[in-house]
């Protein structure tokens, strides 16, 4: 008979193993949590990597069905952040020994981008006499682009699959060239050749996923063989078309215990790699991150972007720390981390063991 005794004693984890770990409740769910957080200890130990997230525009060239700030929403006001205010809040996570930062926007190709982007890595790798880990999470490029830019200094790059599944990433995108799946599976492994260390995730609980859907997310994250992931709640945002699905979707807080038990699966799939605590989790429970950080997550992403701005980054509703300035947020999560029993590692980029052990070879 299957329990998650015996699921949890077997050397390599199938698709049903998984399933029945996502499944499960009550008793069964603390035993699972527990292991979690006990690979979660052998492997990496207490330590928590802090990312400076830094939103710095929202203008995109993509209609995501989902998200707030695709190309079609014209009730969004578009900003762009200065690049001096992007260079100074570059310069406080350095000076706050944070170990790196991450450049997150809406998706654009444009020559001026592309250039103004080369730009800015260049600039913050001086400002941080190199110190400062860049991770760039601005969408699908060309690999001439990826290159350009890991030379200039990015060295970590985040790209969600959002659902590994074909037939279900074209219920959540425009079925179009601007969106195509395949490019998106070009994109990755464009990143992994050019050696970056490559991280991607999906949305959990989307109209029409199934809890199959999902356990195959987790074993394509196993065979892409990726360094780290960052996986959260879908959450609905009234002014885009998924928004009219809304009556397929589960509970919100079902989506977060969804979530928790992906990341729980992950951990014990793959043990050596970075796990992120997405701030969406946040937006369902104050305290969500931390409960994903006590059972296996170990990388926070503080927002670091200007106040001025961030209430217009709403990629979904109730986005939270919309309204506070980085300071705050900053003593906050490092409060936040000691309560999950763990330890914030300040000044190391916190690269996972992951990524030396796979270009080892
Ligand atoms: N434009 C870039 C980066 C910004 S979007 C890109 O798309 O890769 C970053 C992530 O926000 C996306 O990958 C998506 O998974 C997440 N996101 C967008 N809308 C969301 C929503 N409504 N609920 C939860 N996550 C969402
Ligand atoms: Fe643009 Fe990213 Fe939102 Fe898609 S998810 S619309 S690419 S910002």
């Amino acid at each position: 008979m299957m329990n998650i005794q015996n699921i949890l004693q077997k050397e390599k984890l199938n698709k049903e193993d998984l399933i029945y770990m996502l499944s499960c409740r009550g008793e069964e769910e603390k035993i699972l949590y527990n292991f979690s957080k006990g690979v979660r200890e052998e492997e990496i130990g207490q330590s928590v990597y802090l990312r400076g997230l830094i939103e710095f525009s929202n203008i995109c060239k993509k209609d995501c069905l989902y998200c707030g700030i695709r190309k079609s929403n014209s009730d969004v006001k578009r900003f762009n952040i200065e690049d001096k205010h992007i260079l100074n809040a570059a310069k406080f996570a350095y000076d706050n020994k944070y170990g790196s930062i991450v450049l997150q926007g809406g998706e654009r190709d444009d020559n001026e981008f592309i250039e103004r982007i080369d730009n800015l890595l260049k600039k913050i790798k001086k400002l941080s006499n190199n110190k400062l880990g860049i991770t760039l999470s601005v969408g699908e490029q060309s690999k001439e682009t990826y290159k350009r830019w890991y030379d200039s200094g990015a060295h970590r790059y985040l790209l969600r699959i959002e659902s590994s599944d074909r037939d279900l990433y074209y219920k959540i995108h425009p079925n179009d060239e601007n969106h195509s799946f395949e490019n998106r599976l070009r994109c990755l492994k464009d990143l992994q050749d050019i050696g970056y260390q490559t991280g991607t995730g999906v949305m959990i609980g989307l109209p029409h996923q199934t809890i199959e859907n999902l356990a195959n997310d987790l074993l394509f994250f196993k065979e892409f063989n990726i360094d780290m992931v960052g996986m959260g709640p879908y959450i609905e945002h009234k002014d885009t078309p998924l928004y009219s699905e809304r009556n397929l979707l589960m509970p919100q807080i079902d989506r977060f215990n969804l979530t928790l038990h992906m990341i729980a699966c992950l951990r014990i799939l793959m043990k050596d790699i970075n796990i992120a605590a997405a701030t969406a989790l946040q937006a369902i429970d104050p305290i969500g991150r931390e409960k994903a950080i006590n059972i296996g997550a170990n990388v926070i992403m503080p927002n670091i972007t200007p106040t001025d701005e961030r209430a217009l980054y709403q990629l979904y509703q109730n986005k939270p720390c919309t309204d506070e300035g980085a300071d705050e947020c900053y003593s906050c999560i490092e409060q936040r981390i000691k309560m999950a029993h763990c330890e914030v590692k300040y000044e190391e980029w916190g690269d996972s063991p992951h990524y030396y052990r796979r270009r080892k070879g």
